[in-house]
């Protein structure tokens, strides 16, 4: 499977060690793939957005709060829930387009991965409606 030069950036970024947003360095031993700058920055932003209820996604004026305090406007949400669908019957992770496990929504690695996550915050909570 081809990567988006998005993706091979990010893929560089993260097995070098770096901030995958800003390719500086991470602090040592995190296991975020970003530096705290970046994550504070994103963190503000989220936060910004949110209060203002725009989307996530376009900063358009949202129409709809998620659970775990995702808000993305109609045109966002439809565009997400279409890829993942098509992913999906694609047998491909909507995460990271590796194949999915049989009988799974994602594959064995983000499995893992959403696993871990949802062990540390439990805010984030995606839930398939
Ligand atoms: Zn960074
Ligand atoms: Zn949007
Ligand atoms: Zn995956």
């Amino acid at each position: 499977m081809a990567l988006t030069p998005r993706q091979e950036l990010y893929a560089r970024h993260k097995s070098a060690g770096l901030c995958v947003a800003c390719g500086g360095t991470r602090p040592e031993g995190s296991t975020r793939v970003q530096c705290d700058e970046c994550l504070a920055k994103k963190r503000a932003l989220r936060a910004k957005l949110i209060g203002e209820r725009l989307c996530l996604n376009c900063r358009r004026p949202a129409y709809a709060r998620r659970l775990g305090g995702r808000v993305l406007c109609a045109t966002c949400r439809n565009t997400e829930k279409r890829n993942r669908y098509a992913k999906l019957s694609a047998g491909i992770c909507q995460h990271c387009s590796r194949p999915v496990d049989p009988g799974k929504t994602a594959c064995r690695v983000c499995l893992d991965r959403t696993r871990n996550y949802h062990r540390r915050t439990r805010t984030e909570t995606e839930t398939d409606t």
